[in-house]
């Protein structure tokens, strides 16, 4: 959002200019986002392994986008070595790291429900599954992406009503949300252009 203003709002604009420029914004996106929308149903991405359960759930329930983040993260895992450092029944504790480096992450899994978790937080920040606990998962025989980890905001059927979440609105909600948040920012800094002559 910050470089969709950044790139649009560059030059001196006056308050109806840049109502207008605003409104020409929010066409723009809801223009990209349909054909985003489009592109992610009309066909399945091709997997630069074919037949792998895991990239095959993602390509047919991810955006086309998130898919190609994802298969990035994928392909990551196998630069990176696993060392087990604790394992008591239920969940083991893995060390993952590039091959040449000291750093790394820590993830715990929990071989009954796949239940996974790693240090560096990347899940919890974008939704996304990390490299770490890709490798893990590789290295104790979870070839199937757990559906836990398949949020629904960032599959292809998240606005057709397949997946509901509570605290998602609808396109239209979105949509309109995004807008207010445009006309606010936009009101913001008009108020501050005024006030600063
Ligand atoms: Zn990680």
């Amino acid at each position: 959002m910050n470089n969709v203003f950044k790139k649009t709002f560059r030059r001196k604009l006056g308050l109806s200019e840049l109502l207008v420029e605003c409104e020409n914004v929010i066409v723009t996106l809801r223009s990209n986002e349909k054909d985003a929308d489009f592109q992610s149903c009309r066909k399945i991405p091709v997997c630069y392994i074919p037949n792998l359960p895991m990239l095959k759930t993602a390509a047919e329930t991810y955006t086309r986008r998130m898919y190609s983040d994802f298969e990035e993260e994928f392909k990551k895992q196998f630069t990176l070595s696993c060392e087990l450092l604790e394992g008591n029944g239920t969940n083991s504790t893995f060390f993952v790291k590039y091959m040449q480096s000291e750093h790394g992450a820590t993830v715990v899994l929990n071989k009954e429900d796949s239940t996974i978790t790693c240090s560096c937080r990347m899940f919890e920040c974008i939704g996304l599954l990390c490299k770490h606990a890709l490798r893990v998962y590789n290295m104790n025989g979870v070839y199937n992406l757990p559906s836990q980890y398949i949020l629904p905001r960032w599959t292809k059927y998240a606005k057709s009503g397949f997946y509901i979440e509570t605290k998602q609105g609808s396109e239209e909600g979105d949509l309109n949300a995004q807008a207010t948040l445009i006309s606010r920012q936009a009101t913001s800094l008009a108020l501050k252009c005024s006030s600063s002559k």
